[in-house]
């Protein structure tokens, strides 16, 4: 099964990748946190993706496309028999049209692309109130889903989740993937998920979809 999320930035897709990963037995791919982790590295491209990431920029199709074709060659020559969901990819339709003829030289194509549909006024409280524990990945929200009472966490603020970024990152959004929805609307793959939602109810309604294939 492969599988992608599409939505805005802060609309819930990382946390429902987590939610989606083990239960359907899919290998998460998502280009963010390769990217941060790329961006440790001290050299040009690592200045390069880091100086993009905080403006809330995108970096260069040619570069994520490489990263990815990277990832998919290692992992379809792998024994490891999980399908894909993408998370944060594509993003543009130059990228979208690259993944499709990555995945048909492996014959394979998209089952379906998974729309969160969300108000950008809620995406900025979420966004602004988002953290991340160092240790596990994982996560969290300060308002919406804390991290549990009595664990050990170390929770940081991405440096691109404050207002004014979000708000570049979602200009970006409506400009460069937008264009997306009619891509994969033509290719009949498409499916609506309520990311305003309670998480639980959203769950749901991913599961239902994902249920089908
Ligand atoms: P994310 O963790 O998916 O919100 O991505 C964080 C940032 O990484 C984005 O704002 C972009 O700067 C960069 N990024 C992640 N995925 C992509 C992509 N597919 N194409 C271009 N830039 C990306």
């Amino acid at each position: 099964m492969i599988i992608i999320l599409l939505g805005a930035p802060g609309s819930g897709k990382g946390t429902q990748a987590e939610y989606i990963c083990p239960k359907y037995n899919l290998f998460p791919v998502s280009t963010g946190d390769l990217l941060r982790e790329r961006k440790k590295a001290d050299d040009d491209i690592a200045r390069n993706i880091n100086a993009l990431m905080s403006e809330g920029k995108l970096i260069p199709d040619d570069t994520i496309n490489l990263l990815v074709s990277e990832m998919l060659d290692a992992k379809l020559a792998s024994s490891d028999q999980r399908g894909l969901l993408f998370d944060g990819y594509p993003r543009t339709v130059e990228q979208a049209k690259f993944l499709n003829e990555a995945l048909k030289k492996h014959n394979k194509k998209i089952d379906g692309a998974l729309l969160f549909q969300i108000d950008e006024n809620i995406i900025v409280d979420r966004i602004t109130s988002r953290r991340v524990d160092r240790k596990t990945g994982k996560i969290y929200n300060l308002k919406t889903l804390p991290p549990p009472a009595g664990g050990d966490y170390d929770l940081y603020q991405r440096e691109d989740d404050t207002e004014e970024v979000i708000k570049k990152r979602l200009a970006v959004y409506k400009e460069q993937t937008e264009p997306l929805i009619d891509f994969y609307t033509k290719q009949g793959v498409i499916f609506n998920v309520d990311a305003a939602a309670e998480r639980s109810e959203t769950e749901k309604e991913v599961s239902d979809i994902l249920g089908k294939f």
